[in-house]
């Protein structure tokens, strides 16, 4: 039954594949986003009756019409949102490959060649960031935030032998972990998720270009150390969420390497500017890091879940999650294999990496450079257009996130002005403090966003200005 026969698929894929098509190619048409009554949605999900059977074609259809009318349309070339990107056509059905194989990513010796595939990226990757070839490891994990668990998970076993074993109740000390006010939740989600708490957190002040402020800091870990509390993690962002500011990495290296502490650089969406040799100064020093994050479902257009934990120390994943169980088919005696569910939080797992190695061995380092140095370029483009208007640029950032305003808009203006052009469904933006002042953030997210998106946008804005203006 859940297979159903050849002609009844053929049958579905081809209607599908008519249907997901028109959405691909129309996308720029649709509104990106509405105002929505959760009771009417809720309506037609519930139109279903799990106590009745129904037609695939008929549920498949509500669906494909469900996620049409009600989602932000991130794939939309006028989403300018949260680092959420347009899914690479060859990265989605990557996807859909792995659905149908499902090969299991738990032991090697069950998916030889998908293991070897996730081994391959991890291994290039690596290399890219210039750790050393033969010393570096990985895993691909979920997401950002999971990747950022993981550093911590690493950070505590790597100071702590034992730490696997007889947990925090060991510890005498109270730990410490240091990153920037600017630094991504998911630093304080981990140390919630771990049972440190988040006040082992220490989020140092931003200087003037909204980096971590190094002397602070230095300071800070040594008044930690005079209160008898244990430092054991220093997160760097590389590309914060919210302005796009690139902590200071070779600085950090030296604080970490002094105080002994586990130098993680959260690169999740700004680590893709490695691929570019014209970008990849901006990165200088993560070469000197412990570990990264870098997000697959950023910048490389690869729709979620996908995230890399690479990591220095060859030893450091089998040594946190490394597990002997019965149950597991057993490892694999050929050199060199790794069973992933050894190296991770997760256990049974997709085949994440397909998706990034299918368009990677189709288009190349090249395909994913020109495509970062496009949306560089139309973020140059987008803060020129504003300034000619007379917007105020409020960040500074080598990446494509513009935080700006407008001189003659008030604070309430700027959350107005959003508001409507949300529910217009023209454009999506999102608003962003800067120094305690509201302003509005965009992201050029899309390697389809072109300059004419952008003079579209700016109208949209200006517009929007003039009817604030005349109607105060
Ligand atoms: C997005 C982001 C994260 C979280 O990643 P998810 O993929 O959303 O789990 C962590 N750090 C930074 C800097 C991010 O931008």
């Amino acid at each position: 039954m859940f297979d159903t026969d050849t002609q009844s698929r053929q049958g579905i894929l081809q209607k599908l594949n008519t249907a997901l098509e028109s959405f691909y190619a129309e996308t720029a048409h649709l509104p990106v986003s509405q105002v929505w009554q959760a009771a009417s949605i809720r309506q037609k999900v519930q139109a279903f009756d799990f106590n009745q059977t129904h037609k695939p074609e008929e549920v498949i259809e509500a669906v494909i019409q469900g996620l049409t009318n009600y989602a932000v349309h991130t794939p939309h070339p006028q989403y300018y949102g949260l680092f959420n990107p347009r899914s690479g056509f060859i990265a989605a059905i990557a996807d859909y490959i792995t659905a149908i194989f499902n090969p299991q990513l738990a032991a090697w010796s069950h998916a030889p060649y998908a293991n070897e595939v996730e081994r391959y990226i991890i291994q290039a990757f690596g290399e890219k960031f210039a750790y050393p070839a033969s010393s570096l490891d990985g895993t691909f994990c979920t997401g950002g935030a999971e990747s950022n668990l993981t550093a911590l998970l690493c950070a505590l076993n790597h100071h702590f032998p034992n730490y696997r074993k007889e947990g925090l109740q060991s510890l005498a000390k109270e730990m410490r972990i240091y990153c920037s006010s600017e630094s991504h939740h998911s630093v304080l989600r981990a140390a919630q998720v771990v049972g440190l708490g988040s006040n082992a957190v220490v989020e140092a002040p931003v200087n003037a270009q909204f980096q971590m402020h190094m002397p602070w800091l230095a300071e800070r870990i040594q008044m930690d150390l005079a209160a008898g509390h244990r430092p054991v993690m220093l997160v760097a962002t590389a590309g914060t969420t919210g302005l796009g500011a690139m902590d200071d990495l070779k600085t950090s290296a030296q604080l970490c390497k002094k105080y002994r502490l586990w130098f993680h650089v959260d690169a999740a969406y700004g680590g893709a500017m490695i691929v570019s040799p014209k970008t990849r100064a901006f990165l200088e020093g993560i070469e000197l890091s412990d570990s990264i994050t870098l997000d697959l479902h950023k910048w490389f257009s690869l729709p979620m879940g996908a995230s890399l934990f690479l990591s220095t120390h060859p030893q450091i994943l089998p040594q946190t999650f490394g597990l002997y169980t019965e149950y597991m088919p057993k490892k694999e005696t050929q050199a060199s294999t790794i069973d992933p569910y050894t190296h991770s939080i997760q256990w049974s797992r997709r085949f994440i990496g397909l998706k990034m190695y299918l368009p990677l061995a189709i288009y190349g380092w090249s395909g994913f450079e020109k495509i970062i140095l496009h949306q560089i370029e139309m973020g140059h483009e987008l803060r020129n257009q504003l300034q000619a208007k007379g917007w105020q640029i409020e960040n500074n950032s080598p990446l494509p996130i513009i935080c700006f305003s407008h001189p003659s808009l008030h604070q309430e203006h700027i959350e107005k002005i959003l508001d409507i052009m949300i529910e217009r469904g023209d454009a999506w933006l999102s608003l962003y403090p800067v120094n305690g002042k509201r302003t509005l953030r965009a992201c050029i997210t899309n390697y389809n966003t072109q300059k004419d998106d952008l003079i579209h946008l700016v109208k949209i804005l200006e517009q929007l200005k003039k009817e604030y203006i005349t109607a105060s």
